[in-house]
């Protein structure tokens, strides 16, 4: 299976208007094939494929010589892309798609990456740096250890910062079985609890940057529409999406690592159900798109390792006793569940995630 991991990259101040030229003249191309596709159908309904769009290469290095100062595959790897939104196009078309969506012109704000086709060692961010042909030796903060064999390297431009994403193919790695189950609750203020007790705090700088977030979203609904206030409002709003996404990546990451390394079989409430029947409001959101990341990330791992993860209907688990069944009502504030039948007194989240682990061990 295809693994991605991304990392943030420092070039110079020289070495980033080189990419950021590398990006436009890609960007340059990616729109001139899509013209020269569109021009040889209309005049002669001829369709160009991506082989015979790779033959021209060399013809438009030496009339156009800007073209020389990127990497040949680099430039392959846009016209590849090209054909791929072809295909999809045509594929959509023959599934009888009612808006297949025909392959558009990029904006500048619509081409953030280039790639390089299989990565040669030097391009591994092995010693705290990586040298990308035509570009340069670049300091790469390496914020979890590449696992796999890699495919592709792509540079990506966005919001100001730069980042080197490796796509590696991953060998599946069976862990041996534990014996333990667990059933885990996303938490309000924690991030997840664990049917064994465990609370996985969500760290202090997530907090913050989720209420940046929140903050920085009202500020935009504020501004006027067209407004350059507005604009700088969703500059500002779009870094600190980054940011956040970052952050909850990082932290999706490291949680599901220790709960597939701890558990054989992992069980949580299948919130997508419970999006659509409730909830539009903006801070859920937020919230639901953590954990939604947290899911992928979590099945993915847990493939890789085979072990198995259950998906539960979402119901009342945070009010049943975990001990006798009993349904204690709670609101959100009350943290603690505090059973009157049994005398179970347990962290609220905690109850849940093993109410969670029952439900999916009595399916
Ligand atoms: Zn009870």
């Amino acid at each position: 299976m295809l693994k991605t991991y991304k990392y943030r990259i420092y070039p110079a101040s020289g070495q980033a208007a080189i990419i950021i030229n590398v990006l436009t003249l890609c960007r340059y191309l990616y729109n001139c094939a899509l013209e020269h596709r569109i021009q040889a159908y209309k005049r002669a309904g001829k369709t160009v494929n991506k082989y015979e769009q790779m033959a021209e290469l060399p013809d438009i290095k030496s009339e156009f010589p800007k073209f020389k100062d990127v990497h040949s595959q680099v430039l392959q790897e846009v016209l590849k892309k090209l054909d791929k939104t072809f295909q999809n196009f045509f594929r959509r078309i023959r599934e009888g798609d009612a808006r297949p969506g025909f392959p558009r012109y990029k904006a500048e704000n619509r081409y953030h990456s280039f790639v390089y086709p299989q990565p040669n060692s030097k391009m591994l961010p092995l010693g705290g740096t990586i040298n990308l042909p035509k570009i340069g030796i670049i300091p790469i903060r390496l914020s979890r250890p590449l696992e796999g064999t890699p495919k592709t390297c792509t540079v990506v431009h966005k919001n100001g910062k730069f980042y080197a994403c490796y796509s590696c193919e991953a060998e599946a790695q069976i862990l041996p079985p534990t014996g333990n189950q667990a059933g885990i609750d996303m938490g309000v203020s924690a991030f997840v609890a664990t049917s064994y007790g465990e609370i996985f705090e969500a760290p202090n700088t997530y907090r913050k940057a989720e209420k940046r977030l929140k903050r920085v979203q009202r500020e935009v609904s504020r501004r006027k529409k067209g407004s350059n206030r507005r604009r700088k409002a969703v500059r500002k709003l779009a870094k600190t999406h980054e940011k956040v996404a970052n952050q909850r990546r990082d932290i999706a990451h490291k949680t599901a690592r220790i709960l597939v390394n701890k558990y054989d079989l992992i069980a949580h409430e299948d919130l997508q159900v419970n999006n659509m029947l409730k909830n539009h409001h903006l801070a859920k959101n937020i919230q639901d798109a953590g954990w939604n990341l947290f899911f992928n990330i979590l099945a993915s791992k847990a493939e890789e390792a085979g072990r198995q993860v259950v998906k539960v209907p979402p119901a009342y688990t945070s009010q049943i006793c975990s001990d006798c069944g009993q349904i204690v009502k709670k609101n959100l504030a009350e943290r603690t569940h505090k059973c009157p039948e049994c005398g179970l007194i347990l962290d609220r989240d905690v109850n849940a995630a093993r109410n969670i682990l029952k439900i999916a061990l009595a399916s």
